[in-house]
């Protein structure tokens, strides 16, 4: 029998996020193409970004003619792009180095300007630009849509992921909702709660209703990396 899935968070039910869902009051524009199967997957961290802040814009996809739209939205203002996706010739953006549940200290300022600095940029991007899909998925997608080579690359450095319930190749590896938040403070001042709180939400949630033989495997993995 399938799971009911909640329409608004699309979630299921029983791990239903929409009552924790606070407004995000960013200034950035939050554009993310989304691999068909990540749409689907019960951990969609893109469409809770959505539901939190209505900059949110979310293209299901794969190759570049499924991007047709969001292509030309984005042409007119290529400066004001950064897509977030560790190209080889990425620039690296620095996170502030504290972790998601502390709030910004005084020296964010000095963070951001360095940031702008080594993208030799006046002011912040307006838009950031995120891929969602496993990272052998999203490899692929970068592949199969040239036109994002236009656009500058960053990749976060600094941030600590805080996603337990996931596979991680590496110690750099985020989820979608994570990578949106490190990069709001990585060139802005702006508070990130609303999302920290869901994404933190989200997890707890989970492991409520996880088995307890799979908790465990989770809390071995945790504890060992
Ligand atoms: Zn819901």
């Amino acid at each position: 029998m399938k799971r009911p899935i909640c329409q608004q968070c699309l979630f299921p039910v029983k791990t239903c996020l929409c009552s924790y869902v606070s407004p995000l009051n960013s200034e950035f524009n939050i554009y993310i193409l989304q691999h068909p199967l990540e749409s689907r997957v019960s951990k969609n961290t893109a469409r809770l970004i959505q539901l939190c802040h209505h900059r949110t814009h979310i293209f299901v996809g794969e190759n570049a003619d499924d991007f047709n739209e969001v292509k030309t939205r984005l042409d007119n203002s290529i400066a004001d792009i950064c897509l977030v996706y560790p190209d080889k010739n990425s620039v690296v953006i620095k996170a502030p180095p504290n972790n998601l549940h502390t709030s910004l200290s005084g020296n964010a300022s000095s963070i951001v300007e360095g940031n702008l600095k080594r993208l030799q940029v006046q002011r912040a991007p307006r838009v950031l630009l995120f891929i969602d899909a496993t990272w052998r998925k999203a490899k692929k997608m970068y592949e199969l849509n040239p036109w994002l080579k236009r656009f500058k690359a960053i990749r976060i450095e600094g941030g600590k992921p805080s996603y337990t319930i996931r596979k991680v190749p590496d110690d750099q590896s985020y989820s979608t909702i994570e990578a949106v938040i490190y990069a709001i403070r990585a060139f802005s001042n702006e508070s990130t709660k609303p999302l920290v709180d869901l994404f933190f939400k989200m997890q707890e949630m989970q492991m409520k209703h996880m088995s307890s033989e799979v908790k465990e495997r989770y809390s071995k993995r945790s504890l060992s990396s």
